[in-house]
C-alpha cells in the first residue's frame, strides 16, 4: 500500500497509507482542517506489472516504450486523477500483453 504525504495548515506534514484506488484525504484526521496531498516519494515512480526487460537491444526498446507508457500512467496519478491512472495503467498492461 503506498504511503502518501499530506500537509495540514494546522498540524504540518503527516503520512497516510492508502490503497491506490482510495480517494485523497480532504480532511485532516487530527484537526479536521483541509489537507493537501503532496507529491510523494512513494508514488513518483510506479513500476507495475510485467514488461521490464533489460538484456538485449530489442528488449531495451520495449522497456523504453513501457517506461513512456508508465510515465503517462504516473502523470494521471500525480494529477490526482486516480480513476484516470487505473484506466491508463490497465491500457498499458494490455499494450504490454500485446507486445506494444
Ligand atoms: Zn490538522
Amino acid at each position: 500500500m503506498p504511503v502518501y504525504d499530506y500537509r495540514c495548515d494546522n498540524c504540518g506534514r503527516f503520512e497516510c497509507a492508502q490503497r491506490i484506488t482510495a480517494p485523497a484525504l480532504e480532511q485532516c484526521p487530527t484537526c479536521g482542517g483541509p489537507v493537501e496531498r503532496l507529491v510523494s516519494r512513494g508514488v513518483g515512480v510506479v513500476f507495475k506489472g510485467a514488461g521490464f526487460y533489460t538484456t538485449d537491444s530489442r528488449a531495451k526498446d520495449v522497456a523504453r516504450k513501457v517506461n513512456r507508457e508508465r510515465q503517462e500512467d504516473n502523470k494521471a496519478l500525480l494529477d490526482g486523477d486516480v480513476a484516470g491512472f487505473v484506466e491508463q495503467s490497465d491500457r498499458t498492461d494490455r499494450k504490454i500483453a500485446e507486445g506494444l
